[in-house]
């Protein structure tokens, strides 16, 4: 008699759980990047005691189909990939279907979710991986997605939590990085009752970057833009007297995906040559759009590290692109180009 036995579901997803939600940040993001993926316009993200008590994210996307509501709760379902192929040539921010299944192994989770004109919805309460109640409601089309007590069930896990203005730093950030990779989105947070970030969501970068960085930095910035066979490159640098003490001001959006992505930062910084004091950092929003083919986003459960097919190329054109933006702006002399 062999000693293997196939977990089941609910100790699956709480494993699962482990990797994909990490602090609630993780919440935020995976519930956010799925408003965006509904084609939203509007996203509301609500926190409390940082995000530790209560989440809530709103959207005015397509809603959840009815006979879904049930189904987005179970491992690997997914509406946004169907073959191999497609794992190839992601387009959406979500693919992997792990997101909701783990989330509700973890927290007490209520969604109320509607995909239709005529008001009628679903409502669906799930504890630590246990369904509640699910039910007819009334709503417009959209989700409105609330995560309670998050980790009540996993006290290791919870002790690890920081301070709640570490956890609502995590979460800031996040919401930053999406604001400036999603300006045709109006993004809104608020934390106990306090509005911490609020944009137009009109389309306008610069504007979305003076929500996040305050109006007098946004001014500060130039435009860069570029283009190549493979990639288009576009964005805002901020002139090289406005400076950060880490690289934590430089964004880099691929295909409308916040990534973080050493190579690409080097790469702006290289652009910059001798501009920058020694030790200090640009604020750089940096927008890459390619073949979805010419980028690996499945490398990480929590997608924020990519793989580029054709990256010394790349490198080398976003390198090109910030130093021409700089030298239009005659911060460098042009007898500099290509060096
Ligand atoms: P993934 O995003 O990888 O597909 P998730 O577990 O995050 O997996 O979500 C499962 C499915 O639930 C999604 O594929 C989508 O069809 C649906 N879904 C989740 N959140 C939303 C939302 N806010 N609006 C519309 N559909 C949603
Ligand atoms: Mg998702």
């Amino acid at each position: 008699m062999g000693k293997i036995r196939l977990l089941d579901d609910h100790l699956a997803n709480q494993i699962a759980a482990g990797e994909v939600v990490e602090r609630p940040s993780s919440v935020v993001k995976e519930l956010v990047e799925n408003a965006i993926d509904a084609g939203s316009r509007t996203i509301d993200v609500t926190a409390e005691e940082g995000g530790v008590k209560f989440i809530r994210v709103v959207d005015d996307g397509s809603g959840i189909e009815p006979d879904d509501l049930e189904l987005a709760f179970e491992r690997h379902a997914t509406s946004k990939i169907r073959t191999g192929k497609d794992l190839f040539a992601i387009r959406s921010l979500g693919f992997r279907g792990e997101a909701l299944p783990s989330i509700a192994a973890v927290s007490r989770v209520e969604v109320l979710s509607g995909a239709g004109d005529d008001g009628v919805a679903r409502r669906i309460v799930i504890e630590g991986g246990a369904k509640l109640a699910f039910e007819e409601a009334a709503a417009p089309r959209g989700t409105d997605f609330r995560v309670k007590d998050l980790f009540y069930n996993t006290p290791a896990r919870l002790k690890y939590m920081k301070t709640v203005q570490t956890e609502l730093g995590h979460i800031t950030d996040y919401m930053y990085r999406l604001a400036l990779s999603r300006p045709d989105i109006a993004f809104r947070l608020e934390h106990n009752g306090t509005q911490l970030l609020d944009t137009a969501g009109n389309g306008d970068l610069q504007q979305a970057a003076a929500a996040v960085y305050g109006t007098a930095t946004a001014k500060r910035m130039i435009p860069v833009e570029a283009e190549t066979p493979d990639y288009k490159i576009s964005g805002w640098i901020a002139r090289p007297d406005v400076t950060r003490s880490n690289r934590n001001g430089i964004t880099v959006v691929v295909n409308g995906r916040y990534v973080r992505n050493f190579q690409v930062a080097q790469a702006i910084l290289a652009g910059f040559h001798t501009l920058l004091p020694i030790n200090r950092y640009p604020l750089a929003i940096v927008r890459l759009e390619m073949e979805p083919t010419l980028v690996d986003v499945n490398v990480h459960p929590a997608k924020l590290e990519v793989r580029f097919s054709k990256d010394a190329e790349l490198m080398e054109a976003v390198q090109r692109a910030v130093r021409a933006a700089l030298q239009r702006e005659t911060l460098i002399p042009s007898g500099m180009a290509g060096r």
